[in-house]
This record gives C-alpha cells, structure tokens and sequence, in this order.
C-alpha cells in the first residue's frame, strides 16, 4: 500500500513513501487539530501531542472560506464539507470502503490495496455530476505540482468512485495566505483520463529502495529528514543532532555560525547557475518537462504618496496607513 501523499514524489523516488511515516501521521494530526478548532473555535486537549513548531504553525493558519467556482457556479461552505475521511484504491482502482481509524500499519496488511490517504475537504455536487476536493496546505507554493499534482487526483478519482460522479475539481486551500486555488475540471471516463491513472499506478509500483535525487526533491515534504540531502551537509554530517532532537545550546550556536556560511554558498552557488543560463540558456529538468530559467516580472505597483498628500491637501498619511501584524524575526541582539 502506498500512501496518496506520496504519489507525486514516488513517481520519482521508490523510497519516498517509507521515509514519510511519520511525517504524515503527524501532519495528519495537525490536521485534525485544525478542523476541531475551525469547527468548534478551540484548540482540543490533544493538540499538546504536537510539537512547539507544528502547533505554532497551525495557529498562524486561517479557517477555509466558501469554495467559490466559477463555471458551473458553485459555492460550497466549510462546514458542509466531507472532512477527513479515508479513501482507498485497490489494485484494479475500485475504491475500497474503509474505516478512517484504521492504522498505517493496519492498512499495509490490507491484500489489495493500492493506495490509500485521507482527504481534508471534499464535497458532493450531484446536480453537476461532480465532486470538489481541497486539500489544506500551509503554503500552495510547497506543492510542485500546486492542484495538477498526482495526491490531489488520486482523491478526486476515489472520491469520484464513492459518489458515483464523472467529474471532479482539485483544489488547495493555503492556510498561510488564506486562498482557495483550483485546478480544471477533470473527467474521468476519458482516454485521457487514462494516463493519470496510469501514473498513479507506475507511482504505486515503484519499489526502487534507492533515494532518487533530482528536481522533484524540491516538491517532497520529507526532504528535511532524507538521507541522501543530509549527506550533502558536510562530510561529518556536524548537524545530525539538530535532527535526530538531541542538539543542545552550543549545538545550535554553531549550526547558526555554519547556517549563515551554508546561506552565502548557496547564493553564490544559485549566482553561477543564473550566469550559466544566462550564457548556455534554460536547464531542463530529467523529464524535460520542466526547465529553469529566468522570466520577466513586472515591477510592485507602489502608491505615489507626494502624490495623494497633494490631491487630498495633507501634509501627512500617517492617518491612513494600517500596522501589520507583529512577527517573529531571529537575529542576534546585544543582551549584556
Ligand atoms: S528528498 Fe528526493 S531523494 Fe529524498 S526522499 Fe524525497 S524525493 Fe527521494
């Protein structure tokens, strides 16, 4: 069985899956702490089982708005979605009717099962033979693939199953920003249609045990504990015991003296890349589906405020202008 979160990166690396363990049992958990608080407005007992950093970050996340589309017009409320609940596909993708209590262990013993994974938002629209999904993400920025990736479609299809829809919609809602963002309609009785479905299984096959780096580590949520980037850190591996919880204060003193030595290589590293597409043009990714390359911006609109003190006769703004919210910034300040 592999797990529907993992799908995007297991399309590229066999052992993205196992080292995600307990990852996502963790992030599951902070999930479900997030949709207790949405729903009732307080933070349940349990959320004292996460770590300082998860629940810092969860706290900074923002309740779902209305999913509002566009064509058909819909307008689906938090509170009428389907919330947390498994899905599960077997090896012939029919959806398989399982408990969402059940443990990962408990699912890998499962004969059959494909995949599995638990959506955090769906909705049943059957008046237009379709099915809306949307998962929570603390950033859409973090997701490669933002709502094209194979997790999102690989729930769109189960959930599609379970509800006897042709349709279905993905979509992320970033809780950092507060944004709902949505793919295209996608059907699934299509021949089209079947070439996802052919990935999620070439995904679910892929049995490689060897850690596969390439661009699409960059999309992989477990990147932070993958052996093959930690070896990148150093021949003596010196920050193992930020990672492995058993980093004391000198530790990190010296993690932080190295962090602001790593930080200045990798801007002259990520400089010399720039100069060399700059003389030899994009580098492509392995698949040579994607390349990296520079594009033009265009610049902040800025307001002109010489300009608005003179139209409105003011000698000053300060009226107008809003405080944004207090953050956290770390640096070293003088104590003694
Ligand atoms: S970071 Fe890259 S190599 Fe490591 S598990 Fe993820 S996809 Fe594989």
């Amino acid at each position: 069985m592999r797990r529907m979160s993992s799908l995007p990166t297991l399309e590229n690396c066999g052992m993205s899956d196992q080292l995600g363990v307990g990852i996502e049992t963790s992030n599951s958990f902070r999930s479900t702490c997030f949709h207790s608080y949405c729903e009732n407005g307080e933070w349940p007992k349990e959320v004292k089982r996460l770590s300082e950093q998860d629940f810092s970050e969860i706290r900074r996340w923002k309740k779902p708005t209305d999913f509002v589309y566009k064509n058909p017009a819909l307008r689906l409320k938090y509170s009428e979605a389907d919330k947390e609940r498994i899905l599960a596909l077997d090896n012939d993708f029919a959806f398989l009717d399982l408990d969402s209590k059940l443990t990962q262990e408990e699912l890998q013993k499962i004969p059959n099962l494909m995949t599995a994974g638990h959506l955090d938002m769906a909705w049943d629209v059957p008046e237009h033979d379709l099915i809306v999904i949307s998962d929570i993400k603390s950033s859409v920025f973090a997701v490669k693939d933002r709502c094209e990736s194979l997790q999102l479609h690989a729930y769109g299809l189960a959930y599609s199953l379970l509800k006897g829809r042709s349709k279905y919609i993905t979509g992320i809602w970033d809780a950092s920003d507060g944004k709902h963002y949505y793919g295209n309609i996608t059907e699934t009785n299509t021949f089209d249609f079947e070439a996802i479905k052919e990935r999620i299984r070439n995904a679910c096959n892929n049995n490689s045990d060897k850690y596969t780096k390439g661009t699409h580590c960059g999309g992989c949520w477990k990147r932070d504990s993958c052996p093959a980037h930690l070896v990148d850190m150093g021949d003596e591996n010196r920050f193992s015991k930020l990672f492995n919880g058993t980093a004391t204060e000198a530790d990190i003193r010296e993690a932080l003296v190295a962090a602001k030595g790593l930080g200045e290589l990798a801007n002259k590293v990520s400089e010399h890349c720039k100069d060399w597409v700059k003389r030899h043009g994009p580098v492509r990714s392995e698949d040579g589906c994607k390349s990296w390359q520079a594009r033009l911006r265009s610049g902040r609109k800025s307001l002109n405020q010489e300009q608005v003190m003179a139209d409105l006769g003011v000698d000053s703004l300060e009226k107008y202008m809003k405080q944004g919210e207090e953050y956290l910034v770390y640096d070293w300040l003088l104590v003694k």
